[in-house]
C-alpha cells in the first residue's frame, strides 16, 4: 500500500529541507500545504484571494479551505508514497485527514516530529531564503546560495511576523503531538542536527 507520512514541527523545523531530499532519494511525492497556497496567492486564484491575509499575518488559513484544497490534491496522488508537510495543522485537520485517508484506501503510516528549540528554530526562519525559479531552500549561514542564484526572503519569514506564526503553531498545532502520541503512531527525531544527521535519522525510522 502506498505510504503516508506526516511531518510535524514547528515552522522553519526543517520539514521542507528533509521532504525534499526524500523525494529526491527515495520517490516520495511531497505535498506542502505552504507551497500549495503560495502558488495559489500568486496565481491569484479566489482560494488565493482567500488565504493570503491570514498567510500574511502569521495566522492559519481557515480550516474548510485547507481541507478541500489537500482532499483535491491526495486525489492526484492516488498510489503514490507522500509526504505531508505541513498538514494537518489542527485537531480538525487532523480528524477529516483521517476521514479522507479511510475514503482513498490510504493508511497513515508515521507521524514524524521534528524536534528543535524556539530559539533554532528563530535563526532558521529569519536566514531562509528561496531561488523563486527552483522553489530551492537555502540558509543565509547553513546553506547559502551559490554566487549566481539569486533569492528571495518570504514575506512572512520577517521578524514580526515569525513571532506570531510560532505562538500558533505553540497554542493550535503543538496539540496534534499528543494527539498522535495517544494513537502511537508518532515518532520524535532530533532535528536541531546538521541536515545529514537528520536525514538518517529519518531513515531509520521510515526504512
Ligand atoms: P520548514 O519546512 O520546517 O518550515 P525549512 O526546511 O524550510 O523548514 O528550513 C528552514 C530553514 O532552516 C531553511 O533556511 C533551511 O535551509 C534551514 N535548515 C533546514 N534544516 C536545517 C538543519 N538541520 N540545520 C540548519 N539549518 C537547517
Ligand atoms: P508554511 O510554508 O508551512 O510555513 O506555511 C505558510 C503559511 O501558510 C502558514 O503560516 C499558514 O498561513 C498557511 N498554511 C500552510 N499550511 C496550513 C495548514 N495546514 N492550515 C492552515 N494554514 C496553513
Amino acid at each position: 500500500m502506498a505510504k503516508t507520512i506526516i511531518f510535524l514541527g514547528a515552522p522553519g523545523a526543517g520539514k521542507g529541507t528533509q521532504a525534499q531530499r526524500l523525494s529526491e532519494e527515495k520517490g516520495f511525492i511531497q505535498v506542502s500545504t505552504g507551497d500549495i497556497l503560495r502558488a495559489n496567492v500568486k496565481n491569484k486564484t479566489e482560494l488565493g484571494k482567500k488565504a493570503k491575509e491570514y498567510m500574511e499575518a502569521g495566522q492559519l488559513v481557515p480550516d474548510e479551505l485547507i481541507i478541500s484544497m489537500i482532499e483535491n490534491e491526495l486525489r492526484k496522488l492516488e498510489g503514490k508514497d507522500i509526504i505531508l508537510d505541513g498538514f494537518p495543522r489542527t485537531v480538525k485537520q487532523a480528524e477529516a485527514l483521517e476521514d479522507l485517508l479511510k475514503k482513498l484506501g490510504r493508511s497513515l503510516d508515521y507521524v514524524i516530529l521534528f524536534d528543535v528549540s524556539d530559539e533554532e528554530v528563530i535563526k532558521r526562519i529569519t536566514g531562509r531564503r528561496i531561488d523563486p525559479k527552483t522553489g530551492k531552500v537555502y540558509h543565509v549561514i547553513y546553506n547559502p546560495p551559490p554566487a549566481d542564484v539569486e533569492v528571495i526572503q518570504r514575506e512572512d519569514d520577517k521578524k514580526e511576523v515569525v513571532k506570531k506564526r510560532l505562538e500558533v503553531y505553540h497554542s493550535q498545532t503543538a496539540p496534534l503531538i499528543d494527539y498522535y502520541e495517544k494513537k502511537g503512531i508518532l515518532v520524535r527525531i532530533d532535528a536541531s542536527t546538521d541536515p545529514n544527521k537528520v536525514y538518517e535519522e529519518l531513515i531509520k525510522v521510515i526504512g
